[in-house]
């Protein structure tokens, strides 16, 4: 019998090679379906799937509230860093879980007290001056007027007091108003701005009229049971990470990571154990791991999802300092083959640059991806874009560079109490990307195609075809990767995104 073309995963990442994600590519399969049947569900851990196979890295230039919010909506979800007090992590946590879509539930608040000034600073840093007026300045206190540019705009005396000037008889809608009732009130009302209350008239939420054509559903969205947005966060291996998990749980943490660039150690393994016994519901991400053996140690200690990767992150130079790790496309398939045995889902984390390493990562057996550099320099990361040369910028650090950890971050590499800190990661910048509202679908979009192009209208059957060994590989000469890029061109212009 003639020999089938192309070679099963099992030859091309079984072998003394460490392969990355350029040194193979995929062969195409049959195609009888559209893009859009493809279907991308997928577990994330043994218990939580995701509608999109993409979460967001648990760090302080990556994932705060804003990121988990629109991964979630997206149908990913975000996984909060923990670079931070237990307080402003818990924090965050409670914004993604208090989020009602189209509905702004942290809005600036201010008091009578304060002046037309205040309202000036605001619209000057963040450009809107629409403002909710409570009785102490605070969300959840009793709401007493509202104030708009209309209110302030002819007023020369800007040290007036807002109480002077608010608008009192405000129209409002009560909390558990849905979306569509919502938008109605403010579609008929031709006011701007109506501010959600609950039975005691305090204010619990605001809603804006410019907001009316952005209000969208999110079909996809990662919801519990509760009809609230899913949301992760990272902890280290460190006894403080207890009380910070207790605070997590209680804000109604999804699903936790154990965030450690070496995952198979005693700390870890305690760690799972001690959080399978006073949160056996919450599901728990182990990692980072590389190697069958490192799998077997956390899954028998009760991971409910494992976390692949050592070193190929954009930012990292763990391999390079510290001569341990692997290639991430070997180590994607090896720990796949493994947990899936067991059961357990893996996630691919690290070195993804392009919407083909997203593809590439499922194709060897990854049930999610996880990514930092692609979503840094979104809007929704946390910090402010600056310009260097005339090109838009957001930060975007490794958590063991040497910035990251004197702020904290040295918990993941058990180096915080080390006199001397050696630096696996470095701090730089990335270019804006704009919005993850309009990245991500063009990102699942592409996903779409490529599973079509190999044959695959889900996820499942794909990791079906790759263990059975219909899925077919080959590797890739030097050559051969610089034929499959841009060549010959005397110039050409990139797409915005790839
Ligand atoms: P304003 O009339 O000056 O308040 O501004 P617009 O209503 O034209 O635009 C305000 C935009 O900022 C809307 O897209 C809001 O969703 C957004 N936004 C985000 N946070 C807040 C907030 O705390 N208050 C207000 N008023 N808007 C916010
Ligand atoms: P990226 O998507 O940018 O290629 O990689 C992000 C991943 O790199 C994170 O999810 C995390 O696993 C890893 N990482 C984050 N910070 C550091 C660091 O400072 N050093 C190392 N070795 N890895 C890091």
């Amino acid at each position: 019998m003639a020999k089938k073309d192309g070679f099963p995963a099992e030859d091309l990442f079984c072998s003394d090679h460490g392969l990355t994600y350029n040194d193979f590519i995929i062969l195409p399969g049959y195609i009888d379906f559209a893009p859009d049947d493809v279907d991308l569900e997928a577990n994330l851990t043994r218990n939580i799937i995701l509608k999109r196979p993409i979460t967001s890295s648990p760090m302080d230039t990556v994932t705060e509230y804003r990121m988990a919010i629109g991964m979630a909506l997206l149908g990913g979800i975000g996984f909060i860093h923990y670079n931070n007090t237990i307080e402003e992590q818990a924090e965050h946590v409670k914004k993604v879980k208090r989020f009602e879509n189209g509905f702004i539930t942290d809005p600036l608040v201010l008091s009578p007290n304060n002046t037309i000034a205040d309202i000036d600073e605001i619209k000057a840093k963040y450009g809107f001056s629409g403002i909710p007026i409570t009785e102490d300045g605070k969300l959840y206190s009793k709401l007493v007027g509202v104030v708009t540019n209309r209110d302030v705009d002819f007023e020369t005396d800007r040290t007036k007091k807002l109480r002077e000037v608010m608008t009192t008889e405000v129209m409002t809608a009560r909390k558990g108003i849905s979306l569509t009732q919502a938008n109605e009130i403010l579609k008929k009302s031709k006011k701007g701005k109506l501010p959600i209350v609950d039975e005691k008239a305090c204010l619990v939420a605001f809603m804006c009229r410019n907001d009316l054509l952005k209000n969208r559903e999110y079909p996809f969205a990662s919801k519990d049971g509760q009809k609230q947005l899913m949301v992760g966060a990272a902890i280290s291996t460190k006894e403080e990470s207890k009380e910070r998990l207790d605070r997590l749980v209680q804000a109604g943490l999804n699903v936790v990571v154990i965030d450690a660039a070496q995952g198979n150690s005693l700390y870890q393994v305690e760690m799972i154990k001690y959080i399978k016994k006073m949160h056996p519901s919450l599901d728990v991400i182990g990692g980072n791991v590389v190697t069958e053996e490192q799998c077997k140690n956390l899954i028998r200690a009760g991971a409910d999802g494992l976390r692949i990767g050592m070193g190929p992150g954009s930012i990292c130079t763990t391999q390079t300092t510290m001569a341990v790790g692997r290639a991430q496309a070997t180590a994607i398939y090896r720990c796949a083959r493994f947990a899936r045995r067991h059961g357990v889902p893996v996630i691919a984390d690290g070195g993804i640059s392009v919407t083909g390493h997203v593809a590439k990562a499922l194709s060897l057996g990854a049930s999610a991806t996880m990514m930092g550099s692609m979503f840094a320099a979104t809007e929704e990361a946390p910090g402010e874009y600056f310009y260097e040369n005339g090109i838009r910028l957001k930060r975007y650090r490794g958590m063991a560079s040497l910035e990251a950890m004197e702020k904290g971050g040295a918990k993941r590499y058990f180096a915080d109490d080390a006199k001397i800190m050696v630096a696996q990661g470095v701090s730089g910048a990335v270019v804006d990307k704009g919005s993850l509202f309009d990245y991500v679908p063009y990102l699942i979009q592409g996903l779409k195609h490529s599973l079509q192009d190999m044959g695959a209208n889900s996820v499942r059957k794909l990791h079906e075809m790759l263990f059975a060994g219909e899925l077919r590989f080959e590797r890739r000469s030097l050559s051969a990767q610089i034929e499959g890029g841009v060549h010959d061109m005397y110039s050409y212009k990139e797409p915005k995104y790839m």
